[in-house]
């Protein structure tokens, strides 16, 4: 007869893709019961927007199934997002899981409009999401869910604005008062802000909370990425942009402060035609080498230029949500993907070195 022990040995052969470990000691086999050749657990992945989760579940169904003397399998598939996030950060947030922080070396690059795309991507796999708009001095992120200013409090916290299953918060969506003077303020008043905006909201649980820095290498944005317990950033980048070497300053000022950077997304890198859909790189082509070249770091994607994109944006309608089975809304799902796993790896490795 088989036993436990048989089974997951055989289970222990399955490696992780990115992980690279194996799902047994990475935890992700519960409830393994064997009665009379049925074999009973639920495989318990890092992500539901995992790249390589279908994958996983295929290599463990047929290698069970292998198994002599396995008449039946029975498996239960969930997702629990492991915890990205070091022990020090816990004052903050600390019902959240990880914070992806998004950045760009100038404005214009499409930051905001990624952050936001990429935050709809993860919370359609039923992750729990929220948004955190920092970019004080130009917040955007209202305009583009189409969310109106106006804020409501319950026991002393701060209700973020819910829509398309993401909590969303944004300096737009306060009180007009104040804002006349939002030029003039300074890093400590900013990160003051910003800070009440971790504690005094009501997050609540959250798998990842996508931020949408301010732009640039300036005092505020390394304020704010000091301040915000940040699990990874993604830089956000145009092929203008990236000849300039502008994206690679943003890069060392995160590698300097020792977050980690996810990688980099080249954004408005080619035009899709949005009459025959045929890609034109109008800017030439290569973006991808050159950039993980200069940063070292690995390239999540690029995203198309394209006017439904931009329109969507300016309108509150995102391509995530208006058309999200569009060649445009895939590039954003593809790149949420890649960016959830290698969250999963940074998580993997902190809670080894916890172990350790
Ligand atoms: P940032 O946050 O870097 O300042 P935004 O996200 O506000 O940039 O984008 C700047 C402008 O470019 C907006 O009008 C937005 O709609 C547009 N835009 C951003 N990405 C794309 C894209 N891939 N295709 C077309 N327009 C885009």
């Amino acid at each position: 007869m088989v036993n436990v022990d048989e089974v997951l040995s055989t289970l222990k052969t399955v490696i992780d893709p990115e992980l690279h470990r194996d799902i047994v000691s990475m935890g992700m086999i519960k409830d393994l019961n064997i009665n009379d050749g049925k074999v009973v657990f639920t495989l318990e992945l890092t992500t539901p927007a995992c790249p390589f989760n279908s994958e996983i579940e295929q290599e463990v169904r047929e290698k069970v199934n292998a198994i002599n003397g396995i008449k039946d399998l029975d498996m239960k598939v969930t997702a629990r997002v492991m915890e990205g996030r070091s022990i020090s950060a816990e004052e903050y947030l600390p019902q959240v899981k990880n914070v992806i922080a998004v950045a760009s070396g100038k404005g214009g690059v499409g930051k905001s409009t990624v952050a936001v795309n990429i935050a709809l991507a993860l919370a359609r796999t039923g992750a729990k999401v929220g948004l955190l708009d920092a970019d004080i001095y130009g917040p955007s992120i209202p305009l583009m869910l189409n969310l109106n200013p106006g804020l409501d409090a319950y026991d002393n916290k701060i209700i973020p604005h819910e829509v398309h299953n993401l909590k969303v918060m944004s300096f737009g969506l306060t009180p007009q008062q104040g804002e006349q003077n939002v030029g003039i303020w300074r890093g400590p008043i900013i990160s003051g802000i910003i800070k009440q905006f971790l504690t005094d909201v009501k997050w609540g649980e959250l798998d990842y909370l996508i931020v949408d820095l301010p732009p640039g290498t300036g005092d505020i944005p390394l304020t704010l990425a000091q301040t915000i317990p940040i699990t990874g950033v993604i830089v956000v980048t145009t092929p203008q942009d990236a000849a300039m070497n502008i994206a690679l300053k943003a890069g060392l000022m995160f590698q300097k402060l020792d977050i980690p950077i996810i990688g980099v997304i080249e954004n408005m890198s080619h035009f899709i035609c949005p009459h025959c859909n045929k890609e034109t790189f109008v800017f030439g082509s290569g973006g991808e080498e050159k950039i993980s070249k200069k940063f070292n770091v690995d390239f999540l994607g690029q995203i198309p230029l394209h006017p439904k994109i931009m329109t969507g944006s300016d309108i509150g309608k995102p391509v995530l949500i208006t058309e999200p089975n569009s060649p445009q809304a895939d590039a954003f799902k593809k790149v949420a993907m890649i960016t959830a796993g290698k969250i999963s790896v940074i998580a993997a490795e902190m809670h080894t070195n916890a172990v350790q």
